[in-house]
């Protein structure tokens, strides 16, 4: 892991961002935690193990269709699962935006709450995806790392894993 101290990334608001372990970060890496560390770290072997299955799908789809343009997939497969990680933790209970947004308003009031809730739901979504949750919920642990299980982050999709903090 590289910890890359700049002004530009990631944008305001964000602590660090992290790009096949180039982690990006507007503090000094004398500033950032073991345990930010440990966090981001998590997400290295995450897009690792990803960026495998975006190979072996795309030399496959080489194989069957004889022609490298498949190769693509590479760079397309991982956006696409980060993407559906993001839909399923928007799509599945629990639903605790709605009833904030919506109970006890009128229609008129229920209807200009959708905006506000579809926000809410990508927040949400943004913070407490299996990638984020399996991050979060280990951070504070030392051995984590070396005893993390490959894939780890796929036990995470499941809400009876959900966030201790959330
Ligand atoms: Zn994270």
């Amino acid at each position: 892991m590289k910890i890359i101290h700049n002004n530009i990334l990631p944008l305001p608001g964000f602590g660090c961002m992290n790009i096949l372990g180039l982690v990006f970060s507007r503090k000094p890496e004398s500033e950032i935690s073991i345990k930010t560390k440990r966090h981001e770290q998590t997400h290295t072997y995450q897009q690792y193990e990803i960026l495998m299955v975006a190979a072996v799908v795309s030399l496959i789809l080489c194989n069957i269709y004889s022609t490298w343009w498949y190769l693509l997939g590479v760079l397309v497969i991982p956006f696409i699962v980060y993407v559906l990680g993001f839909v399923v933790e928007a799509t599945i209970p629990p639903y605790h935006n709605a009833k904030i947004c919506f109970e006890g308003k009128t229609l008129w009031g229920k209807i200009k709450s959708v905006p506000t809730w579809l926000g809410k739901v990508w927040m949400d979504a943004y913070c407490d995806n299996a990638f984020e949750r399996e991050a979060y919920m280990n951070d504070d642990n030392p051995d984590y790392l070396a005893t993390r299980k490959l894939f780890g982050w796929v036990w995470y999709i499941i809400p009876s894993r959900a966030r201790k903090d959330a």
